[in-house]
């Protein structure tokens, strides 16, 4: 152990005798509890991974299985290349994901950051540039954050200048997605979204993002608009999925 490290270890048992950790979530403390979440929490966390679609990333039941394109992708090709979550949208990165989308708890952004630091997502690092799903300007005058956006600087603090805000927008402000089926959702969104500067994504390699994956409607029709403006390329990186056949509710 270096000297460097040994103060920064000395003075991380200082802190945590003064200031015990506590999980943000069940708020636990004790020896496995750091960047507030505790270890109870954190190995409930399901990283997501083959066998999968090798374009939506759905999960695929027999774990013999390898990975191959889903029925649905056959049927209608997506506008995106490959889209991958990071985990399972379970607990706790529902509730994470949840306080970080509604109440904008800076709390939550060290445990997902730490669940991040626990994947492999470097495949999206070729992108250009990072859109975040948008939000209708309604809305986010109303929560005041677009979580989207929060995800893609937490996943990239590296590229914060190619994280661009106000490139893709939603020009329809569109009822809840929640109680719509798959078909439901694709109807609900059509034009919702477009590209205001599509000479800064021609022909560039795009990475879309957002929080949850449920059906793909809603990143299936921002691809659309992207493709339209000319992108050469898009991939999609959610932060938690929905297994299939589970509700976003359980
Ligand atoms: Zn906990
Ligand atoms: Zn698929």
């Amino acid at each position: 152990m270096s000297l460097g490290q040994y103060l920064k270890a000395w003075q991380q048992a200082v802190g945590d005798l003064l200031f015990p950790p506590r999980c943000s979530l069940c708020n636990a403390g004790g020896p496995e509890t750091r960047d507030g979440l505790c270890g109870d929490c954190e190995r409930k966390v399901v990283v997501t991974g083959s066998p999968c679609c090798a374009i939506c990333g759905c999960d695929f039941p027999d774990p013999a299985a390898d990975d191959h394109i889903c029925g649905e992708c056959l049927r209608t090709p997506p506008a995106f290349s490959i889209a991958r979550s990071l985990v399972y949208y379970n607990e706790p990165v529902r509730q994470l994901l949840h306080n970080l989308k509604y109440n904008f708890d800076t709390t939550t952004i060290s445990p997902l950051l730490k669940i991040a630091r626990g994947c492999d997502f470097s495949h999206f690092e070729s992108a250009d540039y990072f859109l975040p799903v948008p939000l209708h300007s309604t809305r986010l005058r109303k929560r005041g954050v677009n979580h989207a956006q929060t995800i893609a600087q937490l996943l990239f603090p590296k590229r914060k200048k190619q994280i661009l805000v106000d490139t893709l927008v939603k020009q329809r402000n569109t009822p809840s997605q929640t109680s719509l089926d798959r078909a439901g959702r694709r109807v609900n969104l059509r034009a919702a979204f477009s590209v205001k500067y599509p000479e800064i994504i021609r022909n560039k390699k795009i990475c879309l993002v957002d929080d949850v994956y449920t059906t793909g409607a809603t990143v299936g029709e921002c691809a659309k608009a992207i493709q339209r403006a000319g992108a050469a390329e898009v991939m999609v990186l959610i932060f938690a999925r929905v297994r299939r056949g589970v509700s976003k509710k359980n």
